[in-house]
């Protein structure tokens, strides 16, 4: 029997915001338990919450990024449970009119676009970490309220996707429209972002043959993916064999490649949800949903697709200088000294400069600056200096901050070009080296590449490399 899968992803991801969802707290991690806290998300009786109105944007925003319907009104609900990491013994959260519905996000795999429908967006606030640890009396846990009552923003997707594969690039597509918007660093490592997602087999005709299964625990894209391609070998199998699935939540282990089974859904969860009744409803005026749509940063796919018709990119260096947001602005702000070189500089900030953020853990370290690598594109393209002159410029500026052209300056590193001096060092190179000349005669061409290496060393690489080339030819055939 062949099987369809059928995958929705739950993200929650943590709101930028200075401050916590309904009190002045701050909303930023600290090592330091239970410093950032109140009376409010303490959940002491008697006080009352206020809406963070820069969270609210963020989310609008969000739904409006993913295509949404913002309704007029939504409104706060409570989701009640008991358990330690609730100050209050309920959450605030949105349930029958959340802030964002019936949008898509399209996903690219491999050229080919899916449209996956978004179900809605919703604000709610985050609870207190528990950690768990052992003492000579037993285990005991410990409660750190700093994380709870940030905001936290619910994106739940339509079962709409049918691999691994594509659950994971719907997670960094999603992610990508986070970061550029600003509404969330989206950083999954970090816990700004957490996934759960739901699973199950239909029958090629659409019939569902397996029960849903929700998964959790997953750290990052990768184990997702895995956790996913794991989970459908596991309930096809089964329904190969004909056992019974249950409908599950289970648990990936990331050191096993495993998932296990957390516990299973007899019944519905009881939350009694009720209307918050500190908090008003909250309504919209479509002139404020207008500004909130104006102020957004236009979004990753507009981006690469202006940078391919404005700059003459290819769509593959496009998209990836489209990637991260960072690095799209500091694409835009190197090309506006540049004089046009605007391939050059994406070569350069896709090559040289990637590999600099590669080495010191991440783009945002890089610390030479857009203008001072249009200076060394623009030199290299004058033939001012030479290519292999330009990347060590290129090191010095990141370590020294020295602008470029004072480097080149500093150091005497202009490109020779002038034939006669070239000409001098290559036949010092060619007399130095009767064994290479020996075997370019009897035909081998590797050697050609050697001397011009020689020739270059000895002009502490600052030949202009096609005349050094041309030199070396013209000395050889004549010798
Ligand atoms: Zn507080």
């Amino acid at each position: 029997m062949e099987f369809r899968t059928v995958i929705g992803l739950e993200v929650h991801t943590q709101v930028l915001t200075e401050t916590k969802m309904f009190c002045g707290c701050s909303a930023a991690a600290s090592d330091v338990p239970n410093t950032h806290v109140c009376a409010v998300c303490l959940g002491m009786p008697g006080v009352l919450p206020t809406v963070n109105r820069a969270a609210v944007e963020k989310t609008v925003m969000t739904g409006l990024a993913l295509d949404c319907t913002i309704p007029r009104f939504n409104r706060f609900d409570r989701k009640n449970y008991m358990y330690p990491d609730q100050m209050k013994g309920y959450q605030i959260s949105q349930y029958e009119l959340p802030m964002a519905v019936s949008g898509f996000l399209d996903v690219e795999v491999e050229g080919e676009t899916t449209r996956v429908g978004i179900t809605r967006v919703h604000l709610e606030e985050d609870t207190a970490r528990l950690v768990h640890r052992s003492g000579p009396d037993g285990d005991y846990s410990l409660v750190d309220v700093n994380r709870s009552g940030v905001p936290l923003m619910e994106i739940v997707s339509d079962p709409d996707i049918t691999s691994p594969q594509q659950a994971r690039l719907y997670l960094v597509a999603l992610r990508r429209i986070l970061r550029y918007i600003g509404a969330s660093s989206g950083n999954m490592e970090e816990g700004a972002l957490r996934c759960d997602a739901n699973i199950s087999q239909r029958s090629e005709d659409g019939l569902i043959v397996g029960p849903k299964v929700e998964i959790k625990n997953m750290n990052s894209f990768r184990s997702v993916e895995r956790a996913l391609d794991y989970e459908i070998e596991r309930q096809r199998a089964a329904l190969r064999n004909g056992e019974t699935l249950v409908q599950e939540t289970r648990g990936w282990v990331e050191t096993q490649g495993i998932t296990v089974s957390q516990r299973t859904k007899e019944f519905a969860d009881d939350y009694r949800y009720l209307p918050e009744p500190d908090l008003p409803p909250v309504e919209f005026d479509e002139a404020w949903i207008g500004m909130i749509s104006t102020s957004m940063a236009e979004l990753p796919v507009a981006r690469r697709d202006r940078f391919v018709a404005d700059f003459g990119l290819s769509f593959h260096d496009a998209d990836v200088l489209t990637d991260d947001v960072i690095v799209a602005d500091y694409y835009e702000q190197a090309i506006a000294s540049s004089g046009g070189h605007y391939r050059e500089v994406a070569t350069w900030v896709s090559g040289e400069l990637f590999a600099l953020a590669r080495n010191r853990g991440g783009f945002e370290y890089v610390t030479v600056t857009p203008e001072h690598l249009s200076e060394i594109v623009t030199m290299v393209a004058s033939g001012e200096i030479n290519a292999l002159t330009g990347k060590s410029v290129l090191l010095d500026t990141a370590e020294s901050g020295t602008a470029p052209r004072q480097i080149v300056m500093d150091q005497g590193l202009t490109q020779v070009s002038d034939a006669s001096i070239v000409d001098d060092v290559v036949r010092e190179i060619v007399a130095a080296n009767p064994k290479a000349v020996e075997d370019y005669r009897s035909g081998k061409q590797a050697v050609v590449g050697f001397l011009i290496g020689q020739a270059m060393k000895q002009m502490r690489g600052r030949g202009n490399p096609d005349v050094v080339r041309q030199a070396l030819l013209r000395t050889l055939d004549n010798t």
